[in-house]
């Protein structure tokens, strides 16, 4: 007999599995309690290969997403202006909520430059696609 290290009850040697290196070569749990732990949701969702899969699938989206991102910058970068010219704008930034904004929309074709920037408050840039939409 042995007693299983979870449910604390005494059990037959034939209930518990056998382990290399334990207690009279066998897992402290018993087979019963080693079962109920493999059915645990948080168990499971760990040993699940579809959850897995799909996490990696949306690594592989968000990844995606973000060069397309970066890329589309790129584009819209323009030739006027270097990196450095960027930087100092941003120490322009006014006082309070302000956020950068291209007055020709970078989908419209508007370019990532000096000349069509504007600092606008998260409330001014509501309304301006407001109007954009209407
Ligand atoms: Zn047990
Ligand atoms: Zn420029």
């Amino acid at each position: 007999m042995k007693q299983c290290s979870k449910c604390k009850k005494s059990k037959e040697l034939s209930e518990f599995y056998a382990q290399k290196g334990g207690k009279l070569g066998k897992r402290g749990a018993c087979k019963q309690c080693v079962k109920e732990y493999a059915s645990l949701p948080s168990t499971r969702k760990r040993n699940n290969a579809a959850c897995r899969a799909y996490y990696q699938e949306n690594k592989d989206k968000n990844r995606v997403k973000r060069a397309k991102r970066r890329a589309a910058l790129k584009r819209a970068l323009c030739d006027c202006c270097s990196s450095k010219d960027y930087t100092s704008f941003e120490a322009t930034r006014p006082e309070g909520d302000y956020h950068l904004d291209h007055i020709i929309p970078l989908s419209k074709g508007g370019k990532h430059c000096l000349k069509n920037f504007q600092w606008l408050t998260a409330f001014d840039n509501r309304s301006k696609k407001d109007k954009i939409v209407s």
